[in-house]
């Protein structure tokens, strides 16, 4: 289309285990997002977070989403294949001083009285580590306010110095941290769209501020709300929710497309994935979801 804005959307799974609701939810919500800007919707695996990844998820995560029609456009990305460029990232931080070593174990800050969980910068002027000790690198976080216009959650502020501290790029053990990975990620794909779950919105400026080190372009973002159980908590592998079926997905669409306030007409409940698809491309309209942080299926 001559003239429009280019836009580039994905979805961005840790392989911890099949789908579940939750984040075939976030998955749709992108998804549509993508197509009725008539974008491209990329896959990506966040797998370098490798104790947790699962044997089978990502087979299974692939299988679900082809089983459901949402087709991604081009290959899978993977982030274990972008190791060397994450440490190029942190080589220019360190190079730019934005990034120092550190020390401390969980254990001592977590003993630290008072810091609601902000590193409170013991090793931010270190000048030398104590050799053979393993350290993790944290970024130099400033007083800039990182603000940013949510397309549903409205505008948010956040100062970073004193809101979350000095927080992590690489761990100990040598993994990336999902921030610096994310912004990388998200570079090497071309995004332009960021849709994903409100449980992430406190890592947006976070982000931010990276693209901003790194000399990189602010994607606009979306948070849609989080799927809660009955008791509250996200579906997660830890709240042991359950894999999405593969045997009754025209169904479970249609639940997905009501619980994202979408009014799909109910002659459509015989319809399959496909038609429902079409359907909430042509119709796609976030707006009823302004300021919904989480949402609470009916249990029928
Ligand atoms: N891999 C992250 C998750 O499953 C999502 C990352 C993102 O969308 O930025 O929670």
């Amino acid at each position: 289309m001559a003239g429009a804005k280019p836009y580039v959307g994905r979805f961005a799974p840790s392989p911890t285990g099949p789908l579940h609701l939750g984040s075939l939810y976030t998955a749709l919500a992108s998804f549509l997002d993508a197509r009725a800007r008539r974008g491209r919707w990329l896959l990506r695996i966040d797998d370098i977070d490798t104790p947790r990844n699962a044997p089978g998820a990502v087979g299974s995560i692939l299988e679900t989403l082809a089983a459901y029609g949402l087709h991604w456009d081009g290959a899978v990305y993977y982030e274990s294949q972008h190791l060397a460029d994450y440490e190029q990232a942190l080589a220019r931080l360190q190079r730019e001083d934005q990034l120092y070593p550190c020390i401390c174990s969980r254990k001592l800050l977590a003993e630290l009285p008072g810091r609601h969980g902000i590193y409170p910068g013991l090793c931010r002027n270190r000048t030398a580590i104590p050799s053979g000790q393993p350290f993790a690198l944290r970024a130099r976080s400033d007083g800039r306010d990182i603000v940013f216009e949510d397309r549903l959650q409205g505008l948010i502020r956040q100062n970073l110095a004193t809101e979350h501290g000095d927080f992590i790029l690489k761990r100990k053990e040598g993994i990336v941290s999902y921030q610096l990975a994310c912004v990388i990620d998200d570079q090497l794909q071309g995004i332009t769209h960021v849709v994903r779950g409100f449980d992430l919105v406190d890592s947006t400026p976070k982000q931010i501020f990276l693209q901003q080190l790194l000399g990189l372009p602010t994607s606009s973002y979306l948070h849609v709300p989080i799927i809660i159980d009955s008791h509250g908590y996200k579906l997660s592998k830890q709240t042991l929710a359950e894999a999405v079926t593969l045997r009754n997905a025209p169904a479970v669409m249609f639940k997905l497309l009501e619980l994202l306030r979408q009014k799909p007409p109910v002659e459509l409940k015989q319809a399959s994935c496909p038609e429902l698809l079409d359907w909430g491309v042509r119709n796609w309209d976030p707006a009823s979801l302004i300021k919904t942080h989480a949402i609470q299926p009916e249990i029928n």
